[in-house]
């Protein structure tokens, strides 16, 4: 393609969406790159119900009513993946499978994919009593006992929320120390209601007629084994950012990519936000904030 647009977003998230709607408002010649199916991560979300603004709906859901805001807006949209992103001569250079894209300015809006556990039945019980989201499905597990696997801030932090909640929290680590804060430890060792094991790993995920039921694990030093019985198990060890294609000097040592208040990388005429940003907290009302915010700042970048 030989056009040049003023700027291209790579993600339909409600971060991209959010920026490429703004911008087409703007009169700025924008189109909006997806991958997969429009909307983003909230595709994968059982359930939304804490944001404002919408009662309680299925996240597919919400992904079409992003989706059809963003095609009555009038916004481009191109179906397609890009696997490198460079700059040569003041352009960006979009290659995507189908097509190479060029643009005075990118918004970065791909977020993360959750890091698997890798155990068997992973994917066939996700919803079914494996989430990866405390935040937003603890409270499908009130009053029930649950697992988190993981020791990192993220973990610890949605361990305390969902001590608050749950009748049981076990909490597993692979090893006797934890990369989070002891500050965060301690608030969890604080809860009646928490057993925390370590060093110990998940074995197998159990379940009958679709649905978990327990989680066999594993003692690292003794090879001692027992079953947990949980509805609910919430594997947290990380994300990572969807960022391998960007061949730009703008991301950190995991791959998130830092930007400033205006949402600019480190490379001008490059901006970012959502979830692929390094941050605790990743909800949709944030990706939005982060779009509306990266849009103004492309308006300016580009004098208009
Ligand atoms: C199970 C679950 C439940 C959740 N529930 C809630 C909730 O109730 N409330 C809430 O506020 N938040 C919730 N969230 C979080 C919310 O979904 C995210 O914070 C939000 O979607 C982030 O938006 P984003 O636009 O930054 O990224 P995403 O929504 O992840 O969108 C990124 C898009 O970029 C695309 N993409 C990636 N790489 C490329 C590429 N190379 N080329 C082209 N396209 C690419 C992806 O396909 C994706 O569509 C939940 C998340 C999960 C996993």
């Amino acid at each position: 393609m030989n056009k040049v647009y003023e700027c291209l977003v790579i993600g339909a998230g409600p971060s991209g969406i959010g920026a490429a709607i703004k911008l087409h408002q703007e009169r700025v010649d924008v189109a909006v790159i997806e991958m997969s199916t429009p909307g983003g991560k909230i595709n994968i979300a059982p359930r939304v119900d804490n944001y404002p603004g919408q009662h309680e709906i299925p996240g597919p859901d919400l992904a079409v009513i992003f989706f059809e805001k963003l095609m009555n807006e009038g916004v481009e949209f191109i179906g397609d993946e890009i696997t490198s992103l460079t700059k040569e001569d003041d352009l960006f250079v979009l290659q995507g499978r189908n097509d190479t894209y060029r643009s005075k300015t990118v918004y970065i809006a791909t977020g993360t994919v959750e890091r698997k556990i890798g155990l068997p039945y992973e994917d066939e019980l996700f919803g079914k009593g494996i989430s990866y989201c405390a935040l937003c499905d603890g409270h499908f597990f009130k009053g029930q006992d649950v697992l988190v696997i993981g020791g990192g801030n993220a973990a610890l932090k949605e361990a305390v929320h969902l001590a608050g909640i749950t009748k049981h929290l076990y909490l597993i680590h692979r090893r006797n120390e934890f990369r989070g804060s002891n500050k965060i430890v301690d608030e969890l060792k604080s809860f009646d209601n928490v057993t925390i094991l370590t060093p110990y790993i998940p074995l197998e995920f159990l379940h009958e007629n679709g649905k978990l039921t327990g989680v066999k694990i594993q003692n690292k030093e003794t090879l001692e084994e027992r079953v947990l019985t949980v509805q609910g198990c919430f594997p947290l060890v990380g994300q990572n950012p969807n960022t391998k294609f960007i061949n730009l000097d703008i991301k950190n040592e995991w791959g998130n990519i830092p930007v400033d208040k205006s949402m600019s990388t480190s490379v001008s005429g490059a901006f970012a936000g959502g979830d692929v940003l390094p941050r605790d907290i990743r909800q949709i009302y944030l990706a939005e904030h982060d779009g509306m915010v990266a849009a103004k700042s492309i308006l300016e970048y580009l004098g208009k």
